[in-house]
């Protein structure tokens, strides 16, 4: 793993536009911000693969127990298309570490940079075997591996709606455990009391980083009445300076949407938006006349009750609302089905841990949003998901534990 985590680093130009051919997301971004990030996955559970062992318990009785931690064998991979390489790194990178073979299946818009970086993985010494690469569509290539009687265990991530199918196949084949990284609605908490400008500028990466396509969005932008009026024109003014455009240019800040499928979606729910009445501050339209961009948009005088507020829309939408107090705001942020993440903006300490312990998310960012580094754990609440992965936590998707015990003199039998 330490080998293969060389050879990509050396490899990152090529990995990079790969990405970007498959995916639309600016060059830049691959290669200075998740390449990088996927070479420091590997490196960080290879730090861990020999340090992988059970322990004795202090059992009742005249008898030695110890505990083995043990791999699945086949762990079956599926992931999207949003962070290609990035979400092998988390799935197959644990999965070796703990001694599992692998089939990994990725997304059909976007197969390239798997297939390539396994093949580093074999120069750099991989037995044959261990690392297996599907290219095929959900509903077949997908659904056979979640329902294959040899895949021990599970690891998807995508949709809420495929996670549940996927669940349900695990079940209904050999019942193999299956981890679940699903969608969010992640609410972006600014209170009286945030730095304005630093929490403009984050919710503004927060929704539109990798042209909205991210699970952990920030796609609710939750703002106290006393500094609302301010947020929103310096949010809009900061999207109109959006730079959208060729992903393979520098300086680009948001290239196209994955597909025409998406591109449609996000352009109706910016409808939905306009016709359910709230406030259309920038955007709104296609990008130029060719092509799957669209216009960083923002609405504010967003209401709980509408499609903007509740749907993950996955683009480049970002939907301002106000509140009056903690408690309120406590309330509309639970108040959905997902639970992956949350932002807190806040200068008071006492609003900061109130908050965190309200919220029912896997991740509270206070004052920052998207650290990603790999030892820090991800995963969702509610329908979020279940299970989580990268650090200490990411290794027990991969392990199954078994009890040994011997009594400590001869039974007489
Ligand atoms: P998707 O669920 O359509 O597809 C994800 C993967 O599942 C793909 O590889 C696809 O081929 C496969 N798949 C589709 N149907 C299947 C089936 N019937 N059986 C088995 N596999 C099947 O999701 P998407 O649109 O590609 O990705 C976007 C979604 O992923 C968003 O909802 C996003 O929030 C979520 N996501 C979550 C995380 C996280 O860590 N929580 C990270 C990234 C993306």
């Amino acid at each position: 793993m330490l080998r293969f985590a060389d050879l990509l680093e050396k490899h990152t130009g090529e990995v990079a536009k790969l990405e970007t051919w498959d995916n639309g997301k600016p060059y830049e971004q691959a290669a200075k911000i998740e390449i990088p990030m996927v070479v420091r996955m590997f490196r960080y559970y290879a730090g861990w693969a020999d340090k992988i062992h059970g322990f004795t318990v202090p059992a009742d009785g005249q008898h030695h127990v110890q505990t083995l931690h043990e791999p699945y064998g086949v762990c079956g991979l599926i992931i999207p298309w949003n962070f290609p390489l990035l979400l092998y790194s988390w799935k197959v990178g644990p999965a070796l570490a703990c001694g599992n073979t692998v089939v990994l299946k990725t997304a059909e818009q976007t197969p390239l940079s798997a297939i390539y970086v396994s093949k580093l993985f074999h120069e750099a010494g991989l037995p044959p075997g261990v690392l297996n690469v599907v290219s095929g569509f959900g509903p077949t290539a997908g659904a056979a591996l979640s329902s294959h009687m040899d895949v021990n265990k599970l690891s998807f991530t995508g949709s809420t709606a495929t996670g549940k199918i996927v669940l349900a196949l695990a079940a209904k084949s050999n019942l193999k455990p299956v981890t679940l990284e699903l969608g969010g609605k992640s609410p972006f908490i600014v209170c009286k009391d945030a730095d304005v400008d630093k929490a403009v500028e984050l919710a503004h990466s927060a929704l539109f980083f990798n042209q909205g396509q991210c699970c952990c969005a920030g796609s609710r932008t939750l703002v106290h009445e006393s500094v609302y009026d301010e947020f929103v024109e310096k949010a809009k003014a900061r999207a109109l300076k959006r730079v959208v455009g060729d992903p393979f240019k520098t300086g680009i800040e948001q290239g196209p949407q994955i597909d025409n499928e998406q591109f449609k979606k996000i352009l109706k729910y910016i409808r939905s938006g306009i016709e359910s009445g709230a406030t259309l501050e920038s955007g709104g339209e296609q990008f130029g006349s060719k092509g799957y961009y669209i216009q960083p948009t923002v609405f504010s005088n967003v209401q709980d009750d509408m499609l903007i507020a509740k749907d993950e829309i996955f683009g480049p939408v970002q939907s301002i609302s106000k509140f009056k107090d903690l408690e309120e705001v406590v309330q509309r942020a639970n108040a959905s089905s997902y639970g992956l993440a949350a932002g807190v903006f806040t200068q008071n300490i006492e609003t900061a841990n109130t908050l965190t312990r309200a919220l029912r998310v896997g991740t509270v960012w206070i004052n920052c949003y998207d650290i990603f580094d790999a030892a820090v754990p991800f995963g969702g609440f509610k329908m979020s998901g279940q299970g989580r992965e990268k650090g200490i936590y990411g290794l027990s998707s991969y392990l199954q534990v078994k009890a040994v015990v011997t009594p400590l003199k001869n039974p007489a039998w």
